[in-house]
């Protein structure tokens, strides 16, 4: 048994269950940060997607890969996981016999390409360069069951983090790498991920007309066309139309080519599923003036706040709070001057040492991207059963 199933294992038992955050706050009165987990928001996301989306959903299991997410989404339907890493394939493959996992990274080490193919059964891989497909091809034997989709690098600047520049090829690397693996004996697919937290649909139907382009120029058939993921999450500062606008300019831009009859189509959300399905509750431990210590920060759940992502927040209503409202500068636990949020939060003019702070959209990077630095580890979960609807705070 591996690390992360004993992990998983030990994890999965049900998550203690609540009404509410202020629930948990009355019970436990928690000095250390309490995630929040929303079944039925995983479950809303996952269904939209399953529902909506004419094709496949995988779960980009990098996002979020708590066994209570997983679960969650497995509940909900989800049978196919993006995954890019052997430990992530154990991961799903021994909590769900009957997924399907696809190993959707570029790079990859020969012992995860044998392992993932013969104790996994995956049968997807991803390439975006001839030695990688060379490497695939000198460690599984060549036959049509297996799929290798080429990434084609797409550009443009409406995501907040731009992939384009670490994987992907252009469509003329894209046109030989078609050619060599028809060559070879396996099948071939497409693939292109437009960047996490697109901001704008349109880069869907820009990326579309690239493989539109690979279509028009390649006489090889492609088995599945994969549109990544990217599907933005509702942060503060942000603010972008719904997911399922998304996903219609997917299909829009997939009928107008034409695609939905010729290859099976493929999307790997990660932030789209998860991102409503967690809460987090921080206790201040020191005020200072204006400046406020929590006890997560960005060594913890928020580290996508250096990035300039903004959660939205509320206060735990565990008394009356002053309707007049300041700005704070807030710091993480850790002893880093880097650990503080780039942005002021707004809160009650009044906030003292002993008050809980419910950060919302946080399912999505923030338990992902925590470390143990200077021992705070944020590993409590429970579940609650309300809806989490921020403070109104003004866009700075
Ligand atoms: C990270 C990643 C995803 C998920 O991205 P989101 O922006 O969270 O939807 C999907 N596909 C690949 C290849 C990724 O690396």
């Amino acid at each position: 048994m591996t690390d992360v199933v004993r992990e998983a294992l030990r994890t999965t038992a049900d998550l203690p269950h609540y009404a509410t955050p202020e629930a948990v706050v009355a019970e436990l009165q928690p000095e250390y940060p309490v995630y929040c987990v929303r079944p039925h928001a995983i479950h809303r996301a996952a269904r939209l997607f399953l529902d909506k989306f004419p094709g496949d959903t995988l779960y980009a299991v990098k996002c979020n890969p708590a066994p209570h997410m997983l679960r969650a989404l497995y509940h909900a339907g989800i049978r196919h996981f993006d995954t890019a890493s052997l430990a992530e394939i154990a991961l799903v493959s021994q909590l769900f016999p009957d997924s399907v996992c696809y190993f959707m990274h570029p790079v990859k080490a020969r012992s995860a390409i044998a392992e993932a193919h013969s104790r996994y059964g995956v049968r997807h891989h991803v390439v975006d360069h001839p030695s990688e497909l060379q490497k695939l091809s000198e460690v599984i034997t060549a036959n049509r069951d297996v799929v290798i989709l080429v990434r084609l690098a797409v550009h443009h600047t409406g995501a907040v983090y731009d992939l384009s520049s670490k994987f992907g090829t252009s469509v003329e690397g894209t046109l030989a790498l078609l050619a060599k693996i028809e060559s070879l004996g396996f099948s071939a697919g497409l693939c292109f991920h437009v960047g996490s937290q697109c901001l704008d649909p349109d880069a869907y139907r820009l990326a579309m007309e690239s493989v539109a382009e690979v279509r028009a120029r390649s006489p090889i058939a492609l088995g599945c066309i994969d549109v990544g993921g990217g599907f933005p999450g509702r942060y503060l500062n942000d603010p972008v139309e719904g997911v399922s606008s998304y996903i219609d300019a997917v299909i829009a831009a997939a009928r107008g080519l034409g695609e939905l009859e010729e290859s099976r189509l493929f999307c790997e959300p990660g932030r789209g599923l998860t991102e409503g399905g967690e809460s987090l509750i921080t206790q201040v431990q020191l005020r200072k003036g204006s400046a406020l210590y929590l006890n997560d920060g960005i060594y913890g759940s928020m580290n996508e706040e250096q990035t300039g992502l903004r959660r939205p927040h509320r206060m735990v209503a565990t008394r009356d709070f002053s309707s007049r409202r300041a700005q704070f500068t807030v710091y993480g636990p850790t002893c880093d001057s880097l650990d503080i949020l780039p942005d002021a939060v707004e809160l009650p003019a009044d906030l003292r040492e002993g008050d809980w702070i419910e950060f919302g959209a946080m399912g999505a990077y923030g338990l992902a991207c925590r470390t143990a630095f200077n021992g705070f580890f944020p590993n409590t979960f429970v579940s609650v059963e309300n809806e989490f609807e921020a403070d109104a705070s003004p866009v700075g």
